[in-house]
């Protein structure tokens, strides 16, 4: 493959990646049955709880209609500038060592692998998009983590990613909460437009937290179907496992 072919399958000239964080219930009520009615593919980043042999079963029949559950850590450390971690006492990053959150991300890994064998190498969702550990002169990036484990981890950025120069460790995605399906639409017609790859970081479905409208997402779900001959939709580990041999090809 030259540098200059695009790294997207057939005819399509840039890729959509839909990622829905925290496992929450709205996603397999609302979310998966909608993107299944299109046609399309996600990635579901979730939690494995302690029982998760018994939480992830539902995840596991996502999974084999084809979508990507992927690894949000156990615990969802974030920064503790956020009430819902300092007021509960749960994991601050700024307080966690790149020991301890290697022992996240290997343990949500290894409990999704059990209960999901058959499922491929998923891909890492940072909790709150936040890359790091420690705090000021002790602050350090854990993206070398994610990048020792999983296939790809997905943060947020400005932009939709560039095939070519993006960091298949730390990709930007767009925060869609309350975005109407217009704006949605938005947001993915960049990726064709600029042969690039975006990705939508979705959580609650009509309800739960920072949610968006179901009909808003079906009206994005309806574009992506309309036009899946030009724009590829596909879950963030595949994507990235494909634009991985387009990097390594120049
Ligand atoms: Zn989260």
């Amino acid at each position: 493959m030259s540098a200059s072919a695009q790294p997207w399958p057939d005819e399509c000239t840039g890729a959509v990646s839909l990622t829905f964080d925290d496992g929450v219930a709205s996603q397999l009520e609302l979310a998966i049955p909608l993107l299944n009615r299109y046609g399309l593919t996600g990635t579901f980043y979730v939690n494995p709880r302690d029982d998760y042999a018994t939480q992830l079963l539902p995840w596991r029949e996502a999974a084999q209609q084809g979508h990507e559950v992927g690894n949000h850590t156990v615990n969802h450390p974030c920064s503790k500038n956020f009430a819902f971690i300092s007021d509960n006492n749960r994991k601050a990053l700024e307080e966690m060592s790149l020991d301890d959150i290697e022992r996240e991300i290997v343990e949500a890994g290894r409990r999704i692998n059990e209960a999901i064998p058959e499922q491929g190498p998923v891909s890492f969702g940072y909790t709150c998009y936040q890359p790091f550990v420690g705090k000021g002169p002790t602050r350090q990036s854990y993206v070398p983590v994610v990048a020792k484990h999983c296939v790809a981890g997905r943060g947020k950025g400005e932009r939709p990613n560039d095939p070519r120069y993006c960091d298949l460790w730390y990709l930007w995605s767009t925060p869609c909460e309350r975005m109407t399906g217009a704006e949605l639409v938005g947001v993915a017609e960049q990726a064709p437009a600029q042969g690039r790859w975006a990705i939508l970081t979705f959580h609650g479905v009509n309800d739960g937290h920072l949610h968006v409208a179901a009909a808003d997402l079906e009206e994005l779900c309806d574009f992506l179907a309309r036009n899946r001959h030009r724009i590829w939709t596909a879950p963030v580990a595949t994507v990235a496992q494909r634009v991985a041999d387009y990097q390594r090809s120049f």
